[in-house]
């Protein structure tokens, strides 16, 4: 696969490249801030970097007629817009979270979060001091995922990769889900699937459980 990559200077842009090089794809376009190197044409176009990068990185896409995959979080209704605008020309997949266990965690909230309808919610991320958006991406899929209005809480401390619990309690009982990312490895190999994803799929806007199941359009 030819890849480009923006954010290729950032802590997922070194983690995507040593995980896409192990499978023998090719990164044929890096782009950071004031760094843009081109060596050929990219297929898909792999974006962790940042809100402000979305514009450019679909104009990129454009240009390549290049399909996108996006983990950039703290992104805005504007950003989404731009996204689903480009879902109609190629294929593009977005998460908050790329990783398998949090694709579950949304399955599990969506299908059984309602027995817990009288209970308190509450959710609490915790992430490396060096992130720069707060709550996370995913704390809010989640959130969305309960249906409810739910207190977020947010740590940023040492080096955790993304930690995510929901706690579900009542007067006598507690009820915690959580889930912890042991490396950044799990949203890399998250992104690479979603790439491979992207070279088979009909143009449009998808999310990483669609790549999971195997595609179902969101138009
Ligand atoms: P980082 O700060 O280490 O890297 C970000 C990189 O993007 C930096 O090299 C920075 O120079 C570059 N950048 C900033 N603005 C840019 C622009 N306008 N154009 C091009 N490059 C630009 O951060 P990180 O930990 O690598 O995370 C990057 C993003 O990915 C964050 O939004 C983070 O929340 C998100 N993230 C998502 C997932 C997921 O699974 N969806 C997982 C981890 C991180």
């Amino acid at each position: 696969m030819k890849y480009g990559l923006v954010g290729a200077k950032g802590k997922m842009g070194k983690e995507i490249r040593e995980l896409f090089s192990s499978h023998g794809d090719d990164l044929v376009l890096e782009v950071d801030v004031d760094h843009f190197v081109e060596r050929g044409i990219p297929e898909v176009i792999v974006d962790f970097s940042s809100p402000n990068a979305v514009p450019t990185t679909v104009e990129l896409c454009k240009r390549y007629s290049a399909h996108l995959v996006i983990g950039t979080t703290a992104l805005t209704q504007e950003h989404f817009e731009l996204l689903r605008e480009l879902g109609q020309h190629v294929a593009v997949v977005q998460s908050f979270n790329f990783s398998e266990g949090i694709a579950i965690f949304q399955k599990l909230l969506r299908n059984f979060s309602r027995l817990f309808t009288d209970w308190d919610c509450w959710i609490v991320e915790t992430h490396h001091n060096q992130k720069k958006d707060a709550p996370s991406g995913t704390a809010l899929m989640l959130k969305r995922e309960v249906g409810r209005e739910v207190p977020i809480s947010s740590l940023r401390i040492g080096g955790i990769f993304g930690e995510h619990v929901v706690y579900f309690a009542n007067a006598n009982e507690v009820f915690e889900i959580k889930h912890s990312a042991l490396s950044r490895k799990v949203f890399a190999s998250g992104a690479r699937k979603a790439a491979l994803f992207c070279l088979k799929a009909k143009k449009g806007f998808y999310n990483f459980l669609d790549v999971l199941e195997g595609g179902i359009e969101h138009g």
